[in-house]
């Protein structure tokens, strides 16, 4: 029998859309099962200020559709301490919260895990990032609405490119991971992905024009990811300038754009699944874990594996976008 009566819920790091949809499921899972639930605002920076509120079923109406996260997120340096994290748990004991959920990427993890073992307190978290990084999880809340969002902009770039016989390079987010980069361009037809994955093994560029990719095309549309690792789309640009001059090169980064936007169906249901499962986990027992996906099934994945492994990159798309680009 579960000792839990009150949960916390936060959202901290970078935003994603789906994570509304997180927060409303895991509330109404709480109030399903009998525990009362505390909104916390503004990440761990509002657990250390107390900015909290009870949330009842009302409060989490209507946001299933809403991009970003009406708890608000931040990031908080004062959680990097010892002394922020204790005065986070003497705010916790004072609001009476037993457990907490917590929904953000790999730092917001990181935190989760350092806490819940100084405190030996209950935590459980939901990957939400639009960057697909954290192990143990098939996918992440976020990933595919960026990833529609990233293939409606790249389908808009197109008819520029090919109106003008242009190279463009396209920077796209994912921190040190090639999730989005890579299908992005599946989806969106683009001739070639830059990611940090494959930079670390081979150079990339030099390879793709080796390899003749614009032979039977005047334009092409190659994404890059944002990593240090590939260069980033500038870095690429001014390389491509430098090196092979016959090309008519622009570039442009999509920005804080990807992160925006009402999440799709996918996201939906998968915020909705984990944010049940959330607090199934806590009922069930379950410490220090992030709810994840294997094959469409919930999985537990212990924080220390989610946020230590880096998460490969399946080899058979990297053949996909090569054989279906030439
Ligand atoms: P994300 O969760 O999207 O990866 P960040 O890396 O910015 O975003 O992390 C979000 C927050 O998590 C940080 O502002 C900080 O409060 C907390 N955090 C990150 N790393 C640590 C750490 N090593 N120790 C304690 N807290 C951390």
């Amino acid at each position: 029998m579960s000792t839990i009566k009150c949960i916390g819920i936060l959202t901290s790091g970078g935003d994603a859309p789906g994570m509304n949809a997180a927060i409303r499921a895991v509330t109404r899972s709480a109030i399903y099962n009998g525990m009362s639930v505390k909104g916390i605002y503004r990440g761990y920076k509002g657990l250390i200020t107390g900015e909290i509120q009870e949330f009842k079923t009302q409060n989490v109406s209507n946001i299933i559709q809403r991009g970003g996260t009406i708890l608000k997120t931040a990031r908080c340096m004062e959680f990097k301490t010892p002394q922020g994290r204790e005065q986070a748990y003497n705010k916790l004991i004072e609001e009476e919260i037993d457990a907490l959920v917590v929904i953000g990427g790999d730092g917001t993890l990181t935190g989760a895990r350092i806490f819940a073992q100084e405190f030996n307190y209950p935590i459980v978290g939901l990957p939400g990032t639009i960057d697909n990084d954290l192990f143990g999880t098939d996918v992440t809340i976020g990933y595919d609405t960026a990833l529609n969002t990233i293939m409606e902009c790249v389908d808009k770039i197109r008819d520029t490119a090919t109106s003008h016989d242009r190279l463009f390079f396209i920077e796209v987010m994912g921190r040190d991971a090639g999730f989005l980069a890579l299908n992005g361009a599946i989806a969106s037809g683009a001739e070639a992905a830059i990611i940090p994955e494959t930079s670390l093994e081979k150079d990339q560029l030099a390879e793709m024009i080796e390899n003749g990719f614009r032979k039977s095309k005047n334009s092409s549309i190659v994404l890059v990811a944002e990593s240090e690792i590939t260069g980033g789309a500038m870095g690429i640009a001014e390389r491509t300038k430098k090196e092979y001059p016959q090309f008519d090169v622009r570039v442009t980064i999509l920005g804080h754009l990807q992160r925006g936007g009402s999440p799709c169906a996918q996201d939906r249901i998968l915020a909705t699944r984990m944010g049940v499962a959330a607090i199934d986990a806590l009922l069930d027992d379950q410490r220090n874990v992030m709810i994840g996906t294997q094959n469409d099934q919930i999985v537990y994945v212990p924080f220390s594996k989610a946020i230590k492994n880096d998460k490969p990159i399946n080899k058979e798309l990297l053949n996909t976008l090569r054989v279906s680009s030439i």
